[in-house]
């Protein structure tokens, strides 16, 4: 038997959730409330990922000054490599960076572009009429997706719910677009000219060593080793691969919505050693937060009533 399945239960809260999402993309809660639900959780740290926009990370921000808290800055981005999309989240970047926001901006247009298509496509087939421009100024700083379209029908009364908006129209295929995406590897050098790093968001089973090796070499310096779909074996492979070849780990819950088990704020994340780490290389990039990143102590006393641990797995994982 492994090490790893022999080493007893660990009692190691999580301090620090690395993967949220908020209503600027298709999460459903404000940024000030996934802020104000870490805090509550007692955590160290957040950082909000939401898909293709930093739209967040403001009000965000003053939530998070407001409670103590340090927010990471981050992005989940949508990107392809040889014909293949993948998700890949970014962090510590300076949000006014031109490069960055460029970026950015090309992938919010297109998404308007996308939705558009998608709002001629639903009165073409379906015969159901919707203004585009409304669904536009409803969600006047998302990333926009067809999230938002079923919500907009919601509130219109064509549909009772946003799963009957998915039923009735938007999971039609002709109504399912390709979303835009990111060449990976400018990508990855967009977010490293803004002074952040990257890491692959939950990633596929199927890849080998050498495709992590070309990655890395592109300049991807962490991976996720832990989100809530992730099994036990999965999480020690992961862990393992990111300390043979030299990656940073991030970890998080990947949270959209309240009530889904286990993927509330804090129910994934990175113990102390692993924040501290992580904390670490965070200085090294020019955030905006560094004086609140500054001011954690450098022992973290961990709460007593915490009911949060990392599996005691990867907790071996983190202590070696
Ligand atoms: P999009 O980015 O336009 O492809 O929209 C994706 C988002 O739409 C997802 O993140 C969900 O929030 C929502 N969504 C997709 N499929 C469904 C479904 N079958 N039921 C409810 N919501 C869905
Ligand atoms: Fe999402
Ligand atoms: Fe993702
Ligand atoms: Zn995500």
């Amino acid at each position: 038997m492994s090490s790893a399945t022999t080493t007893p239960a660990s009692s190691l809260p999580i301090v620090a959730d690395l993967h949220t999402h908020t209503s600027r993309s298709d999460g459903s809660c404000a940024p000030g409330e996934v802020i104000r639900a870490a805090a509550a959780l007692g955590l160290s740290a957040v950082a909000i990922t939401d898909h293709d926009t930093i739209a967040g990370l403001s009000p965000a921000r003053l939530e998070a000054e407001r409670l103590g808290l340090i927010l990471v800055p981050g992005v989940e981005l949508t990107v392809h490599w040889r014909g293949r999309e993948f998700h890949l989240l970014a962090y510590g970047f300076r949000e006014e960076d031109p490069g960055l926001n460029a970026m950015l901006d090309g992938l919010a247009q297109a998404r308007v572009e996308r939705l558009r298509t998608i709002v001629a496509n639903l009165e073409h087939r379906h015969g159901v009429v919707v203004e585009f421009e409304a669904v536009r100024a409803g969600y006047p700083r998302a990333a926009l997706g067809r999230g938002h379209l079923a919500d907009h029908l919601v509130t219109q009364g064509v549909v009772t719910s946003r799963r009957d908006a998915f039923d009735r129209f938007l999971g039609d295929d002709q109504l399912d677009l390709p979303r835009p995406s990111l060449d990976l590897e400018q990508a990855i050098h967009t977010v490293r000219q803004a002074g952040g790093f990257t890491a692959l968001a939950h990633p596929p089973r199927d890849l080998d060593d050498s495709q992590w090796v070309q990655w890395r070499d592109l300049g991807m310096e962490a991976v996720e080793t832990r989100w809530p779909a992730a099994d036990r074996n999965t999480r020690v492979k992961m862990g393992r691969l990111a300390r043979r070849l030299g990656f940073e780990i991030v970890a998080g819950s990947d949270f959209h919505h309240p009530g889904r088990a286990g993927r509330h704020v804090g129910a994934v994340g990175l113990g102390p050693g692993e924040w501290e780490r992580l904390r670490d290389r965070l200085r090294g990039a020019t955030i905006d937060a560094s004086a609140t990143v500054e001011s954690i102590p450098a022992e973290f006393v961990p709460r007593a009533d915490s009911s949060r641990f990392v599996s005691s797995a990867t907790a071996n994982l983190d202590l070696n």
